[in-house]
Order: structure tokens, then C-alpha cells, then sequence
């Protein structure tokens, strides 16, 4: 398993050494829509995969082409959902990125699946062709709360998937969602008791949150559900923060907690700042091009139809909707805010290096520090842990400590 560091590799543009590479594989389809969901997941259709695998080829072929001299530290399967790829078809995928660039010998390579038992039962063959990290989208234990949320599948199968990705991958994670409406704190404890005891070292624990576009956005403004107060909400992330320390587990993102050497690497990867490339629908690429000084936001074709004819046929920028470069105040904004998601935070020397300047006001800083928002230590600022809970507005804050 990739040992996590805080040295990792800055972009090969600006240090003139190998950067670390992170690879995001969206499948956008998914067997149903569940009511909440407001990522870019379409309804499963006859999905040509030969043409659809033509289409991740010229969309990697297209990155290659920027980035020729990078190491793969982690490689996602993301969507929608990925374990209905069929197997072989993966395997094509990852394949072509190990021809394409080095990839490291400790990649982390996680595939996301949700626990019916047509999925299951293709754990073992996902491991096989190199994945060594599953993700499954548990959500609820609770089988009243799992018809809520819209889910197609049961408690029974959870256990029985979790059971199954336990004996097959050292290393994975599932998902629950809490704070749901007439949830109590109570039936939340021992629902998440329940859940520890099932063996996995990462769990990543989320907020219900009611997005726009969404139809829980439209029943919720229909008073259908009543969701949670803030101050119900925020003492369910304290009971869940003390039971998952109670459990030895590290709480080192706002919603994810780990055991020892267990954090997820893709995702350490967004937040702090290692490049990364999206590949398929819909899907967000944040990265240094060879040899240019400003990294560079790019957005794909959100519609998976529209995504392949462009991935297909525009040789020039695939299937990319919008490329745009960062300039240096957004980007300084950027690590801040996504570095001060993690208790590892945000490393004052790197940065300074990073942009050959000093970019705090020390004074401002200070303040932040005095009044107990911020912990600062060897040179690294992390949001004080009792301030997790309102950790965008201590992000504002640390955004206003830079210089002008
Ligand atoms: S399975 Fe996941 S991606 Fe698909 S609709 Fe449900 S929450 Fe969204």
C-alpha cells in the first residue's frame, strides 16, 4: 500500500523532476437514480463498449500527449457505477494506462460498486485484473432508511457484499449517508457500531445533503421530509466523530476516517494538490501540461452520448466542454481550500516555494491562531478540530490571511 507522505511530487513543470499523477475513470450509468444524487449518472442503456473504450482511449491518448513523463500513484473507478462495467472492459482501461506511463508499484486502485448481488459476484475478477481497493456504496443499514434514499438494494446484500469485498480486498471502504429525516442519534449509534464491527479500516460517513435538481430537492420543498436542524445535524457529526475515535479510527478528512495507513490516496490526491486527469463524462481534470507554467481546469462533456462522438471525433480536445489555466491567486485559493479539508492541512514552506513569495500576512495568521479557528504546526495550518464543522467559513478566513 502507497505510504502516504508529505513529500509528495509538485508538478514535473515547476520542480523539473517525475510528478505524481492521479487517474479518475467516470462510468456514468447507474441502474437507477436514486433521489439525492446530483452526480453526473444517467440511467444504465445498451452501452456499446468497444465504441466506449475507443472513446477513454483518445481522451488518455489526448493527456499522454501533455503529460508524457509521469508516475500513476492511484488510478479511480468512479461514476455512476463502475462495478457494471463488464470486467474485460476495465481491464482494457487499465491496461491502456499502464502502457501509456510508469505506473508506481504501490498504485492504489479503487473501484466503486454498489452491494446487489450481480455485483458481488464480480468482486473477485475485479481484483484479479489489478484493483486492490473496492468502495461500496452502503448507505444505510437501516432497511426503512435504504428505501428512502431510493437504493436497489438490502441490508441483507450489504452485509453479504461487505462480507464478500472483506475475504477478497485487504483494503476497502464503504460509504453511509446519516442526519437522514426522524433519524434519532440513538438508532445512529448503534447503526454505525453495527457498521465498525463489520471489519472494514475506512469508512467515509456523509451528511444527508439536499441538492438542487434533485428530486429530494423538490419533496423536501414540497414538505414531504423534514430534514434535521443545524444543531441536530451538528451533533450527529460529534457522536460520530467520538465513536469513530472511540474505534481507532482517524478522522484525516471532514467526512472520511481511517485506520492507520488506510486514507484513500486518490483523494488525499484532490486535496492536496497532486495533478490529476478525468477521463469519460462529465469528469474534472486539475493539472500542470508539460512545460507550462499555470495549471490548467478542464471539464468534459457533461452528456455521456455527446462525451463519446466528441471523444471520437475531435482530435484536437476530445471530449473537453471547457480548458481553462489558473491563474496564481485561484490556484493559491484552491490548495487552501482543498488542503484544509484534511487534518495534514495546508504547508505554508511548500507553498511559499511553490509560488517564490511569501503569501501569508503572518499577522492575520496569528490572529486566526489566537483566536483558536486554526492549529499551526511545523509550518503546516489545519482547521482546529472543534471548528470542523463550520470548516468553509474558517476557510474564508485563511483565504482572507493571504496576501493581497
Ligand atoms: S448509485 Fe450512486 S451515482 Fe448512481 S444514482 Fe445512486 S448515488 Fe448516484
Amino acid at each position: 500500500m502507497l505510504q502516504l507522505s508529505n513529500n509528495y511530487k509538485l508538478p514535473a513543470s515547476q520542480l523539473n523532476s517525475v510528478a505524481d499523477l492521479a487517474v479518475y475513470v467516470h462510468y456514468p450509468f447507474c441502474k437507477s437514480k436514486c433521489p439525492y444524487c446530483d452526480f453526473n449518472s444517467h440511467l444504465e442503456q445498451q452501452t456499446d463498449h468497444s465504441l466506449f473504450f475507443k472513446g477513454y482511449e483518445a481522451e488518455l491518448d489526448f493527456f499522454k500527449s501533455n503529460l508524457r513523463n509521469r508516475k500513476i500513484t492511484s488510478i479511480f473507478f468512479g461514476g455512476g457505477t463502475p462495478s457494471l462495467m463488464p470486467v474485460s472492459f476495465a481491464d482494457k482501461i487499465l491496461q491502456k494506462i499502464n502502457n501509456l506511463w510508469s505506473v508506481s508499484s504501490q498504485c492504489e486502485v479503487t473501484i466503486e460498486a454498489n452491494p446487489t448481488s450481480f455485483e458481488a459476484n464480480k468482486f473477485r475478477d475485479f481484483h484479479k485484473i489489478g484493483f486492490n481497493r473496492l468502495s461500496l456504496g452502503i448507505q444505510s443499514l437501516n432497511q426503512e432508511d435504504l428505501n428512502f434514499l431510493g437504493r436497489q438494494h438490502t441490508v441483507k446484500e450489504s452485509i453479504l457484499a461487505i462480507s464478500q469485498a472483506r475475504e477478497i480486498f485487504d483494503n476497502f471502504s464503504f460509504d453511509l449517508i446519516y442526519a437522514r429525516p426522524k433519524q434519532k442519534i440513538n438508532d445512529w449509534k448503534i447503526e454505525l457500531e453495527t457498521a465498525i464491527k463489520l471489519g472494514s479500516n475506512h469508512l467515509s460517513l456523509y451528511q444527508l445533503t439536499i441538492e438542487k435538481g434533485t428530486k429530494f430537492f423538490n419533496d423536501w420543498k414540497e414538505k414531504k421530509f423534514i430534514m434535521p436542524t443545524d444543531k441536530l445535524a451538528g451533533d450527529f457529526y460529534q457522536t460520530t466523530n467520538e465513536i469513530m475515535a472511540d474505534n481507532g479510527f482517524n478522522h484525516y478528512e471532514i467526512s472520511n476516517y481511517a485506520k492507520e495507513n488506510y486514507q484513500s490516496v486518490h483523494n488525499l490526491s484532490y486535496w492536496q494538490g497532486v495533478d490529476y486527469i478525468g477521463i469519460g463524462a462529465g469528469s474534472h481534470s486539475r493539472v500542470f501540461f508539460d512545460r507550462q507554467k499555470h495549471r490548467k481546469a478542464i471539464v468534459n462533456l457533461h452528456r455521456p452520448d455527446i462525451w463519446l462522438e466528441q471523444a471520437l471525433n475531435n482530435k484536437t480536445q476530445v471530449a473537453i466542454q471547457k480548458i481553462e489555466e489558473i491563474n496564481d491567486n485561484d490556484l493559491k485559493e484552491e490548495l487552501i481550500l482543498t488542503g484544509l479539508r484534511t487534518i495534514y492541512g495546508v504547508d505554508i514552506e511548500r507553498l511559499n516555494n511553490f509560488f517564490k513569495q511569501e503569501i501569508f500576512d503572518d499577522n492575520i495568521l496569528k490572529k486566526l491562531l489566537e483566536q483558536g479557528f486554526i492549529t499551526i504546526n511545523k509550518q503546516k495550518i489545519a482547521i482546529a478540530k472543534n471548528y470542523w464543522i463550520f470548516a468553509n467559513s474558517v476557510i474564508e478566513k485563511v483565504v482572507s490571511a493571504l496576501k493581497k
